[in-house]
């Protein structure tokens, strides 16, 4: 018999959060009122109903802005290393809360309970370095041309912020948002995705606690609940400078067209269609593991999952039944338990997705190599488990030139050399990640040359998912060209100003203009 939520500590872990079966929604810190229709979460691990939040009304949204805006007035003017020391705090409670969060990530999404864990990690570490430039918001000196003048830049904090997140990643896009905005005097409102509610819920009651227990105001972390049109408060409204939105090209178009009608600042993080070149100098064990983890870790549902594979021609038999005989080797069922390497997608219309995806592969003229199909039977009542499916394509399909969400691997062939597997890897839309398994100086030098990769993460000896935090993280072209996380990704969340003091007692124009009365 297939085991139950209380088996996997699921209850346990909703108490730990404080998150029930209770209708919750809109909040504003620990406050939470709302008032709109009712958004059921059902998990696609087991089918069953996790919890009902209650969506945002436009009177709701009124409030949460206005607490918010006045929350800035306070939050804005603590010194940086102060408001460090509460992220410092933040971390330390998602340590706490490390394994029950892991868990509600892996119930409500789907994903492993390791990918689940790793997502939390991922949340402590961008809490740490964000503490770290809480004491570095730096900008710069110049030498002014102006005798007796001094000029230099600083950073002020932007104001509110609005976060709208993906469903794939339920938690750690939000803190890598809100953790560098909260050091840099933002005050955040965050609407998540409406098919991961729960995990909402669950971040915003641990950093209320964290700002309550400071004696902060309770506008310093907002959350929204609802679909686009929740989504659409923020992204229409002036008083919210910065949109970061995470989330599929189509709803970044829209996005990027409505903050830039206003203009606002937006930060897109959007779809990838992202490659490995395998050459013939490649380590061909290393291959498959970084392949194989790239294309069913989370079910191919990361953005920076492993869509096609680049091989060349000559290896290609050989990495393609090294890839087909691991494919084998994989365990499909329910992401709590550790035995399993592929758990659910996200919900019943992504299956669909996923099937009209391999139907029309094969009518582009593409060829199944590892057969895909929904599960059914004890263990897969939710009817969300799919088997991860390989075919040998074109580049040029249609269907390869798409992002589908869904654990499909495109094997595409190649002759020549890496410019020629290049020209393939670079000739989609997208631009995210991308990565080359091989052994050759040259053709990694290449890879990473203003020749080669075009996408924002170009990897080497590594898949193309599975990102650090220390590094800006984003994408080119149609992934929308934001970079969020580490870096100096912090200077989108800030506004530069200019300064130049005169402390003379003349008043020299620049560029020597004269100006006499
Ligand atoms: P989605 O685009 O359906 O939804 C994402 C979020 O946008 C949701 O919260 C949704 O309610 C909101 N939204 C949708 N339309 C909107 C609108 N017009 N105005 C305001 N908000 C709107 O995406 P999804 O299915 O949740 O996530 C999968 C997609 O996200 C994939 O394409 C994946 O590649 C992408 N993704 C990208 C990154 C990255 O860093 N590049 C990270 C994670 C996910």
């Amino acid at each position: 018999m297939s085991k139950t939520t209380t088996d996997f500590g699921i209850d346990s872990a909703l108490k730990t959060l404080g998150v029930s079966a209770t209708n919750l929604g809109t909040s504003t810190g620990s406050k939470f009122f709302a008032s709109g229709e009712e958004i059921a979460s059902y998990s696609p691990v087991d089918g069953k109903l996790i919890g009902k939040v209650k969506a945002t009304t436009q009177e709701d949204y009124a409030k949460v802005m206005e607490t918010a805006t006045a929350a800035f007035q306070e939050w804005r003017t603590k010194p940086a290393p102060l408001r460090g020391e509460i992220v410092r705090q933040f971390g330390d409670k998602l340590r706490e809360k490390k394994e029950a969060l892991g868990k509600l990530v892996s119930y409500e999404m789907g994903k492993s309970y390791q990918e689940g864990l790793g997502e939390v990690q991922e949340m402590i570490d961008i809490c740490d370095f964000a503490v770290g430039l809480s004491r570095q918001l730096h900008g710069l000196t110049m030498h002014s041309e102006r005798p007796g003048h001094r000029m230099y830049e600083q950073y002020h904090p932007l104001g509110v912020v609005g976060i709208i997140s993906a469903f794939n990643f339920p938690v750690a896009v939000w803190a890598w948002n809100t953790a560098l905005a909260w050091i840099c005097g933002d005050v955040c409102i965050w609407k998540p995705s409406e098919k991961t509610p729960m995990c909402g819920i669950a971040c915003q009651n641990i950093a209320a606690e964290v700002f309550a227990a400071n004696g902060l105001p309770e506008g310093i972390c907002n959350l929204i609940n609802g679909d686009h049109t929740v989504g659409e408060m923020m992204t229409k409204d002036t008083r919210v400078p910065l949109i970061s939105a995470t989330g599929s090209t189509r709803m970044g178009k829209i996005v990027a067209k409505e903050v830039a009608g206003r203009l606002g600042k937006s930060l897109l993080e959007l779809g990838g269609n992202n490659a490995i070149i395998v050459t013939p100098d490649a380590d061909i064990k290393m291959t498959v593991i970084g392949a194989v983890f790239g294309a069913v870790g989370t079910a191919g549902q990361r953005c920076t999952s492993t869509r096609r594979l680049i091989i060349h021609e000559s290896i290609y038999d050989t990495v393609k039944d090294a890839v087909v005989k691991a494919y084998g080797q994989l365990r499909i069922g329910n992401p709590l338990d550790e035995n399993n390497h592929v758990g659910p997608i996200i919900d019943t219309d992504a299956v669909k997705m996923y099937e009209a995806a391999l139907a029309k592969v094969v009518k582009e003229g593409g060829t199944i190599v590892v057969e895909g199909g929904v599960l059914s039977g004890e263990g897969y009542e939710s009817g969300c488990y799919v088997k991860p499916a390989i075919a040998e394509a074109n580049n040029t399909f249609e269907i390869v030139q798409h992002e589908t969400f869904a654990p499909i691997l495109y094997l595409l062939k190649y002759s020549g050399d890496i410019h020629d597997a290049l020209k393939l890897q670079n000739g989609v839309a997208q631009g995210l990640s991308s990565a080359v398994m091989t052994n050759n100086l040259r053709e990694a030098e290449a890879f990473l040359s203003v020749q080669g990769s075009d996408c924002g993460i170009a990897n080497v000896n590594i898949g193309t998912s599975g990102a650090e935090i220390g590094g800006a993280f984003g994408g080119e072209k149609e992934t929308g060209g934001g970079r969020e996380s580490g870096s100096d990704a912090w200077k989108v969340y800030m506004r530069r100003q200019t300064n130049t003091i005169n402390y003379t007692t003349e008043l020299p124009l620049a560029q020597g203009i004269k100006f006499d009365l």
